[in-house]
């Protein structure tokens, strides 16, 4: 495999912080820092001894401050201040004389191919830095550990053998997380709807915990959708709050409501919301049927009218964003529809479309007769030289 060019990462995150590091790796790394590096004391990068610590201005007198260690011949370190400003400029000078930038995320991916070449580990890592709650995580450094390229060896390893089917039940197995491993980075999108003012706004304050989402007292006040992050029993959740379901002449609020439409097709799970005082109508009824897999909210239920109202409303959640009632039961509930099942400590859990695309493939080989092709399948996804995703066409 060819070498790789002379690249530069920057190591630290973005924002401001004391100190920004960039890491130049490559051949070219100590002619191409050495354009633009001008030691305190004169010499030449070349001329100090790796390890060592040299300060000196990027650019010449004028320059910018920064220290530079020249860890090998081909990896050097450039530490200068804190900011998007001063370590932009680096890199752009970097570029200009042909070193390749990379962000930090691809250079793992990289570091793990001429490392341990393990790109599932690589993976990982990046996932993980992206991980919003403790549990996402737990499951991502099991990944990180090697749990997903065990189980793909395995199952390479029983097609093999000749054990298809007990390979295939290993990549059914990994894929039944499949819907769980998309969601350890991105949060699951729960969209709350149901008519203005029954309560959706105060609910999602009520479930993040905090006031976030607007709360208006004018019925279908024509407004953007709101929405707020946050973890329900430690899954990655998106709540968001739509502009009501009412049919309306009003071109403005006819916006908000198409919105709503778009966004309940793509969630994830719909919560309907009703308003506990108020009687059940032929329009909540059209609601509960359009969305059937809903979970049912009857909000407001502190203002519960006459009693007979709770026979003719649907089985549901009952909620007040005023006394808590039924906020922890809702969460718990919203909890176990986007994970019915929690996979075991240590369990293959595919992360990536990649990984899905993967299983689908060996699974759908095996399924006509393949099983050649499967095996090649897996062991492509496990050997050593395996390409990376977004460099698969190179
Ligand atoms: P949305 O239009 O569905 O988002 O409704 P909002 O969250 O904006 O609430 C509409 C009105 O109902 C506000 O005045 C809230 O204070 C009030 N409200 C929301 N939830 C409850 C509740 O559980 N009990 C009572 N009594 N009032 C509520």
């Amino acid at each position: 495999m060819d070498e790789p060019r002379t690249h530069a990462v920057m190591l630290t995150p973005a924002g401001r912080g004391a100190v920004a590091s960039v890491l130049v790796q490559g051949a070219e790394a100590t002619e191409l820092v050495s354009r633009f590096f001008f030691a305190a004391s004169g010499r030449d990068l070349v001329s100090f001894p790796t390890r060592r610590i040299v300060f000196g201005r990027w650019g010449g007198d004028v320059g910018e401050e920064v220290v530079v260690c020249r860890r090998r011949v081909d990896e050097i370190e450039i530490h200068g201040h804190g900011g998007e400003a001063a370590v932009g400029a680096i890199l752009d000078s970097l570029k200009s004389v042909g070193c390749e930038i990379v962000s930090w995320q691809e250079w793992s991916e990289r570091q793990a191919r001429h490392g341990d070449r393990d790109r599932f580990k690589a993976q990982a890592l990046v996932a993980l830095s992206q991980a919003r709650t403790e549990r996402t995580a737990a499951i991502l450094l099991d990944q990180y550990q090697g749990a997903l390229r065990r189980e793909f060896e395995n199952a390479r390893q029983a097609m093999t053998a000749g054990e298809t089917q007990r390979a295939e039940q290993m990549l059914r197995d990994m894929l039944q997380w499949s819907e769980l491993g998309r969601h350890l980075v991105e949060p699951f999108r729960v969209v709350l709807a149901g008519r203005p003012n029954v309560g959706k706004s105060s609910l999602i304050n009520a479930l993040v915990g905090y006031t976030r989402a607007l709360v208006y007292d004018q019925p279908g006040t024509t407004r953007d959708v709101v929405s707020a992050q946050t973890a329900l029993a430690g899954w990655p959740v998106e709540l968001s709050d739509t502009a009501g379901l009412r049919e309306t002449a009003d071109p403005l609020e006819a916006v908000g409501v198409a919105r709503t439409h778009e966004r309940l097709a793509t969630a994830d799970l719909v919560v309907l919301v009703f308003d506990a005082s108020q009687p059940w109508t032929v329009v909540d009824d059209g609601l509960c049927r359009d969305w059937g897999s809903a979970v049912v909210v009857h909000n407001k239920s502190d203002l519960m009218g006459r009693p007979s109202f709770v026979c003719e409303k649907p089985p549901g959640i009952w909620t007040s964003t005023v006394t808590g009632e039924g906020i922890r039961e809702l969460e718990l509930a919203l909890a176990e529809r986007l994970t019915p099942r929690v996979p075991a400590a240590g369990a293959a859990v595919p992360f990536l479309r990649e990984h899905i695309v993967a299983i689908e493939g060996a699974l759908e080989a095996i399924a006509t007769g393949k099983a050649n092709e499967a095996s090649a399948a897996l062991a492509r996804e496990v050997s050593s030289d395996a390409t990376f995703r977004g460099e698969k066409s190179a």
